[in-house]
């Protein structure tokens, strides 16, 4: 459960249910600071795990200096929230976007719904209107007088020298405000949702969502080629060092999925829900219909941008035709 993925970095599997399984947290030893990366699903499975794999390290909540959420999904900052009440002293690392939309959503709740409910309704998911899938609310985090909410280029000294400063990159595309932590020194990249080893991230346009996810994403992919790295560290999944063939996969595969949802509606103006029946049939549950649609809103919308795709109003219902 517990591994020493690189000297004093260590990587604890919590469990998640569903296809995803688990979701790894980073741990950082350095000198004066203890630093953890994502928090778990908040399960009583998660919490039994996080407690033993720092057990098992001879560590407490207590000991933790700083604590880093790459983005607001509930498996990274779930646990948030309970952890702090034991680590009162640890410093919060959050992206100020990712803050932001927490915070929009909290502060106005019945409004949150109501705009989830359209962006089924005017999409054409009527199902799931009806039967939204739940959990997707994360509670807004309480900033304490030492935590800074971060924008990206951020310098983090955890220990003395190079080897112990980090770097915060902001990587839009997954969610708006998501970051990636960067040891320049030791070329190591803690690489949260942006880019997984063996899968391909939910690059979906959501209520919430930048107006265009799937070209922030695009841009966040080429930040990392650019990067000299031994080996990335991802929330899922293990540790991979081809980040430059993954990187040039996902490109490909993005591009090749614009393509599919361009000839799905070649033909007649459908909305974004038809569009998914046509691509992965009936065969999707609840939650993975819903990840389904943003997916399909995220390549439609960047078909908008590229002006090969006209979105049209009727009747309440969006739909995209070939221009
Ligand atoms: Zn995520």
């Amino acid at each position: 459960m517990i591994k020493e993925v690189a000297n004093k970095i260590y990587k604890f599997r919590l469990p998640m249910p569903g296809r995803l399984d688990h979701i790894n947290v980073y741990l950082l030893q350095e000198n004066q600071r203890l630093a953890l990366i994502d928090t778990g699903l908040p399960t009583p499975d998660s919490w039994k795990a996080l407690n033993d794999s720092l057990e098992a390290l001879n560590l407490h909540f207590s000991d933790l200096t700083d604590i880093f959420v790459t983005h607001s999904h509930p498996d990274h900052i779930g646990q948030l929230h309970r952890i702090r009440k034991h680590a009162p002293t640890a410093r919060l690392h959050i992206h100020r976007v990712e803050l932001s939309v927490l915070q929009e959503r909290s502060s106005k709740p019945e409004e949150a719904e109501q705009r989830l409910l359209e962006w089924f309704l005017s999409n054409g998911a009527n199902e799931m209107a009806l039967n939204p899938p739940s959990g997707l609310f994360s509670p807004t985090p309480e900033l304490g007088t030492e935590d800074r909410p971060l924008a990206g280029g951020e310098k983090l000294v955890l220990s003395e020298g190079l080897e112990g400063t980090w770097e915060i990159i902001w990587t839009p595309g997954h969610t708006a405000g998501h970051f990636v932590i960067l040891n320049r020194a030791r070329r190591i990249l803690l690489s949260g949702d942006h880019l997984l080893g063996g899968i391909s991230s939910n690059i979906g346009k959501y209520p919430g969502s930048t107006v265009d996810p799937l070209g922030d994403y695009m841009n966040s992919l080429q930040k990392i080629n650019e990067l000299d790295l031994q080996e990335i560290f991802p929330a899922h999944g293990l540790p991979f060092k081809n980040y430059r063939e993954r990187l040039a996969f996902l490109l490909e595969h993005h591009k090749h999925r614009l393509e599919k949802m361009y000839a799905a509606i070649e033909g007649q103006p459908v909305t974004a829900t038809e569009v998914v029946k046509s691509i992965w049939g009936d065969r999707l549950d609840g939650f993975d219909r819903f990840l389904a649609l943003g997916e399909t809103l995220s390549h439609l919308e960047r078909l908008v941008l590229e002006k090969r795709v006209i979105p049209e109003q009727h009747n309440n219902l969006t739909y995209y035709r070939v221009a």
